[in-house]
């Protein structure tokens, strides 16, 4: 019933999106249109079904259903798409668009952004676990080029993604890494070519999977999953400035439309993302009641940042106990993930667990047989009772 209650609260939060860029005159570039997950390799097979059965049972199997082969062709034709699923309600937007919307309606609601300022809350051992005691507005170091300063605020949301990974008091809970899109130039007859004009979403079923959009232009934006791993919560160069993974990407882009190897790729980009260890957002409040957070989208923030405002604007103004939001199992202690190992054990464990499920998941595309040690690597994090990778 949980996890039901929470998955109706993040489709409610996606529906109220349109609503609102209508109310504040945003285009967000909202396109209404689902999202297809795709089988791109046997090892992906039906990848899907745990999923879509628990939506059947519980009556709710037209938002998310299994899709043949021949259904899947009809949204986009591709070599290696086998089966997969479509959830009609998803939904893609163009981010930047949505975050100047956002500041837009900010600014003329009277909130003050600070932007291109660091924040940073004192590390005295009081705050050790981000706990804050004192009564007093609560001292926030701030640094830009203008200059350093101090914010007093009576409560304090600490919504800094990745850059968690390197905030002392969750720091153990998050491990990073980053993701790389890459930007065709447009396209659009040669989409038409392929069948993809209906604007929906694609995810193949790799753990480090591809996901790809179409834009309002006819380009492809195809992102892979085949980043590199941080390190003790720094997020540095790897993250943004990585041709090797920004290859791989467009290596994706080729297998799943071999059809498309001419087009030229225009742009490409990367970075951080914060995973938990079991993929789900993580929000609560620290000891002391006035530091909160929310943390661990595991790179599908987009949606779930909607529900997760709601959930953190409940904690910061004492409204937490009558929020139905903020009632969910993604809030509270009971939705502390679990503590990955220290560092040099964490970084180094997820930069060799990546890259072997980079090699595994490349192999199985290949039709060759992964080696047994790069598969017992990526058996281990289950092993220690972490939810990633395969089984
Ligand atoms: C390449 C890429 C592709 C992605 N694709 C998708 C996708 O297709 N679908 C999806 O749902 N999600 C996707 N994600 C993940 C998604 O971007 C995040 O989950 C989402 O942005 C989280 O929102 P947020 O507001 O919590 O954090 P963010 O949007 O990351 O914002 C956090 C902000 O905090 C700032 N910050 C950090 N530390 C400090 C500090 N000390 N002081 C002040 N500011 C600070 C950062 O500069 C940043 O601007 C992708 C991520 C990447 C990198």
């Amino acid at each position: 019933m949980d996890a039901l209650r929470t998955a109706r609260a993040l489709d409610a939060a996606i529906a109220s999106l349109g609503p609102w860029c209508a109310a504040h005159g945003v285009d967000a570039g909202l396109v209404e249109r689902g999202f297809l997950q795709v089988s791109a390799a046997p090892s992906q097979d039906d990848a899907w079904l745990e999923s879509t059965e628990a939506c059947a049972r519980v009556g709710e199997g037209e938002r998310w259903r299994a899709q043949s082969s021949a259904e899947v062709a009809t949204r986009a034709r591709s070599p290696v798409f086998r089966g997969g699923a479509f959830m009609p309600g998803a939904a893609t937007v163009q981010p930047a668009y949505l975050v100047r919307g956002l500041r837009r309606v900010a600014l003329e609601q009277g909130i003050v952004i600070h932007e291109r300022t660091t924040a940073t809350l004192p590390d005295d051992p009081a705050r050790r676990h981000g706990a804050y005691w004192g009564r007093g507005p609560i001292p926030i170091a701030t640094t830009s080029a203008e200059g350093s300063g101090v914010l007093a605020a009576g409560e304090v949301v600490v919504a800094t993604n990745a850059w968690a990974a390197g905030w002392r008091p969750v720091a153990g809970r998050l491990i990073t890494w980053s993701s790389y899109v890459v930007l065709t130039e447009p396209i659009p007859d040669r989409l038409a070519e392929i069948g993809w004009i209906g604007g929906e979403g694609i995810a193949d079923a790799r753990f480090t999977l591809h996901y790809a959009r179409t834009t309002a232009d006819g380009r492809i934006a195809l992102g892979g999953g085949g980043g590199k791993a941080g390190w003790g919560g720094r997020i540095g160069r790897a993250f943004t400035h990585d041709d090797r993974s920004a290859r791989r990407a467009a290596e994706g882009l080729r297998r799943w439309f071999p059809s498309l190897a001419d087009v030229r790729i225009e742009d490409a980009w990367g970075g951080p993302i914060d995973i938990t260890d079991d993929h789900r957002p993580w929000f609560g409040t620290r000891p002391g009641g006035r530091i909160h957070h929310g943390l661990g989208y595991s790179g599908n923030g987009v949606g779930p940042a909607i529900l997760g405002g709601r959930i953190l604007a409940a904690l910061a103004t004492g409204r937490a106990r009558d929020d139905e939001d903020a009632s969910l199992p993604i809030v509270g202690d009971r939705a502390t993930p679990r503590g990955f190992p220290p560092e040099p054990l964490r970084g180094l464990g997820a930069r060799i667990f990546r890259e072997a499920m980079v090699h595994r998941e490349q192999a199985e595309e290949a039709g060759r047989e992964p080696s047994r040690a790069i598969r017992a690597v990526t058996r281990v994090p289950r092993r220690l009772g972490f939810h990633l990778g395969p089984e």
